[in-house]
């Protein structure tokens, strides 16, 4: 944690399209490394916006078809960072340090490193070089919500951080990219790489993505170990998930609790806090901790050094968990698992 990457909260500005100006990225070139969730929006978005894009693949790399089919021009990510003014490092983060490693002779004093998460940056994975712009702008959504809300007229709310400010106009610049992704159409909040990297790593491991499975996994283990179908276990504990998630989604805790019946919302009022107790959050304070002294970050890039021999475990070990098997016959019988449904938005029954 130091000063530098850590702006206080309250300097934090939401930016719209009116505080973005196209001069700032129109005669630059955008190299957009990687083409895949983010990569593909960013890059279609941007030469929508008629800036001139080259997206960087390895020789080899099953993206580079995807992106000439699209319609852009590929290079590798050498050639492409040799060419542009600005390099989009849109790469899984786990091989972002090798990449950068290939590009960084062709970063000129001047040029932007731009982030779409601030990991590698913040834990010093990547040292960008002294006199180069080293910026973030990370949309709140999955790339293909990136690119759908772009074709659709409208934006996707993003964040922007500006880690390294070597020329004076690095904030003037990312808003400009903010913009062409179509991000200030909805709004664009500044933080830092700090803030970003910590809430990002927090918010997946407690609540998003290890906290909710684990919910799930527990509610559906009791009601199954208590004797209930695991049908019954499976409607209850997660499919319903999906409804209440687009409330909290639309509305907030209000919207959600005006839509239950009175008996969920005193229920759940009452019986949440015992589920998810001081425990629960004396645990939060601790995964937090590992966030932010750095314990996770290490234990994550050791075991991706190690060949991800305990990611590999976990994860075979959750498909092989009953509600698995449970929810892909049941989604098979019902027509949210059929031609109906959207892959990216399933629809409740
Ligand atoms: P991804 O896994 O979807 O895409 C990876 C792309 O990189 C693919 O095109 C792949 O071909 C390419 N690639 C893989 N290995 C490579 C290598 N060694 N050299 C060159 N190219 C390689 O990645 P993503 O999810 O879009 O993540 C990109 C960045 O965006 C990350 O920093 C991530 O944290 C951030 N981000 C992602 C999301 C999201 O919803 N996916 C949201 C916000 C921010
Ligand atoms: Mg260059
Ligand atoms: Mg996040
Ligand atoms: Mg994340
Ligand atoms: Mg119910």
């Amino acid at each position: 944690t130091t000063a530098d990457t850590c702006r206080p909260m309250t300097d934090n500005q939401i930016y719209y399209d009116d505080d973005a100006s196209y001069e700032d990225i129109e005669e630059k070139t955008v190299a957009v490394l990687g083409y895949g969730s983010q990569g593909h929006a960013h890059a279609l978005n941007l030469a929508d916006s008629a800036i001139d894009v080259v997206v960087g693949l390895r020789e080899g790399s099953s993206s580079r078809a995807a992106a000439r089919d699209d319609g852009l021009r590929v290079a590798t990510p050498t050639e492409a960072a040799a060419e542009a003014d600005l390099v989009a490092m849109l790469v899984p983060d786990t091989v972002q340090p090798d990449v950068f490693d290939a590009i960084e002779p062709h970063l000129d004093a001047g040029d932007t490193l731009l982030f779409a998460h601030g990991f590698n940056v913040h834990y010093g994975q990547i040292e960008p070089p002294e006199d180069v712009d080293v910026s973030m702008i990370a949309p709140k959504s999955p790339g293909h919500l990136v690119r759908r809300n772009f074709e659709a007229g409208e934006g996707t709310p993003g964040l922007l951080a500006i880690y390294r400010d070597a020329t004076g106009d690095a904030r003037d610049e990312a808003l400009a990219y903010a913009q062409a992704i179509g991000c200030t159409r909805a709004g664009v909040v500044e933080t830092t790489f700090r803030e970003e990297t910590e809430t990002d790593l927090f918010g997946e491991q407690a609540v998003l993505c290890g906290g909710v499975t684990e919910l799930v996994k527990a509610g559906y283990e009791t009601l199954v170990d208590a004797g209930y179908s695991r049908e019954m276990a499976y409607f209850e504990c997660m499919n319903e998930l999906k409804l209440i998630v687009d409330l909290l989604y639309e509305g907030g805790l209000g919207e959600m609790w005006d839509s239950v019946s009175d008996t969920a919302e005193y229920g759940g009022l009452t019986r949440g806090e015992v589920v998810v107790d001081d425990h629960a959050r004396d645990r939060m304070e601790t995964v937090l901790e590992e966030v932010q002294n750095g314990e996770f970050a290490r234990e994550w890039i050791t075991e991706n050094q190690a060949g991800r021999p305990a990611y590999t475990q976990r994860r075979k070990a959750e498909q092989a968990h009953d509600i698995e098997d449970v929810g892909a016959e049941l989604r098979a019988l019902f027509a949210w698992g059929g031609e109906e449904r959207d892959a990216e938005t399933p629809k409740a029954p």
